[in-house]
């Protein structure tokens, strides 16, 4: 014990580079970010990893230490919130005064049988490298979500010999204003994506097994539809939602558990009028930064002000050329804007650079 505050964080993703970021700027505090990957990869890039492109990746240790920031390379397996201290797989412990639990979020293949055996997904850098390569013949991507989207487009565009199906519940995009979720029907239908309305019931060796019957052949399976969180926290006793994303009070600390905050995918974090925050790149860099800032200013006694996740756009690209950025209001409700086309693949491009630049510090 050097007389320091030692502020742990659990999480090398947005939000706990971004709770890093900040904390290390407190006086008298020592602050260790712990992550199971060496690397960082920008998550909201990886359906172009999983399209064949190279992203921008730096090394972890290398760029925390230049900022006095200690990295541990390591997989958290559990909290001894009562002894506070994070257990390792390996075997190693690191011992806390305060802790930022940001660890993340990633697919959830439980939702049908055989997701989990024969589907992959572009939820984490490993799940990516899983993927067989090189593509061929039928690639069917499950959701029409912004992953799910996202992955289409950039999957036939940047490889029009693959066939890609893109099979969603509902209408790709349809819970945008009708103007995006038509943009996004015809790039789909220009890039050749043959898009399938309908449920699946099962993914298999062949392809898909859909509620009607049908069955859908395919060489690969794409499952894009649906996150879950690590089991770290329900594992420790922290309090949990059903889906086991952390309980936070206002100010993100976690509920009946002194010196413990949680941010981002993982915690079910309060947007305004008091709507869960979807889980994103955008709720979790900002909220990582408040976090960080919030322990710093506890360190040196101060009471943080509540914190509100606030929303401003829906970005998704189509393709390294097209796009579709909405305006939101502040709760993530529709707002009535929508830019498309080229000036919108722009804008999200700025917008990835600039989350990834904050992320690097
Ligand atoms: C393909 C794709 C595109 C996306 N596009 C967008 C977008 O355009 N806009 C947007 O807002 N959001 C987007 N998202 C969502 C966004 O990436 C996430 O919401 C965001 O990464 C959440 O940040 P986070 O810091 O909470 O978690 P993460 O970024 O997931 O970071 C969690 C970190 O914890 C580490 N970790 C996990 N478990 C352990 C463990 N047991 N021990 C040690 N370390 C561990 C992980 O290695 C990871 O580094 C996209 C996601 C995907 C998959």
């Amino acid at each position: 014990m050097t007389g320091q505050h030692r502020i742990v964080v659990l999480g090398a993703g947005y939000a706990g580079l971004a709770a890093a970021q900040q904390a290390v700027q407190a006086k008298g505090a020592r602050v260790t970010v712990i992550d199971l990957h060496t690397e960082f990869v920008d998550r909201v890039r990886l359906h172009q990893v999983a399209a064949g492109q190279d992203v921008p990746r730096w090394e972890l240790r290398k760029t925390l230490e230049a900022k006095g920031i200690e990295f541990v390379a390591g997989r958290a397996e559990r909290i001894d919130t009562a002894a506070r201290r994070v257990e390792l797989a390996s075997g190693g412990v690191v011992e806390y005064d305060s802790l930022i639990y940001a660890l993340g979020s990633r697919a959830d293949l439980g939702m049908v049988p055989g997701a989990t055996e024969f589907a992959h997904t572009v939820a984490t850098s490993e799940d990516v490298r899983r993927i067989p390569a090189p593509l061929t013949g039928r690639v069917a991507v499950v959701g029409g979500g912004p992953t799910g989207i996202e992955t289409a487009t950039e999957l036939a565009e940047s490889r029009p010999d693959l066939e890609v199906l893109l099979v969603s519940a509902d209408e790709p995009g349809s819970w945008l204003i009708p103007k995006a979720a038509a943009h996004i029907r015809a790039v789909l239908d220009r890039l050749g994506v043959r898009v399938h309305v309908a449920k699946v019931a099962a993914v298999t060796a062949a392809g898909l097994e859909l509620v009607d019957g049908e069955h859908i052949a395919a060489e690969t399976v794409l499952w894009t539809t649906g996150f879950t969180v690590p089991e770290v926290a329900a594992r420790s006793g922290l309090p949990v939602d059903a889906r086991d994303r952390v309980l936070v009070d206002e100010r993100l600390q976690v509920r009946g558990i002194p010196d413990v905050y949680a941010v981002g995918d993982a915690a079910v974090m309060l947007g305004h009028n008091g709507r869960e925050a979807r889980m994103s790149c955008q709720a979790a860099q900002p909220a990582g930064k408040y976090i960080g800032a919030a322990v710093a200013a506890r360190v040196h006694g101060k009471t943080p002000a509540p914190y509100r996740v606030r929303f401003v756009l829906t970005c998704i690209s189509l393709g390294r050329r097209d796009g579709v950025v909405q305006f939101m209001h502040a709760d993530d409700s529709n707002g009535r804007t929508v830019l498309t086309g080229r000036k919108a693949a722009w804008i999200k491009e700025q917008i990835v650079r600039a989350v990834g630049r904050a992320a690097k510090l």
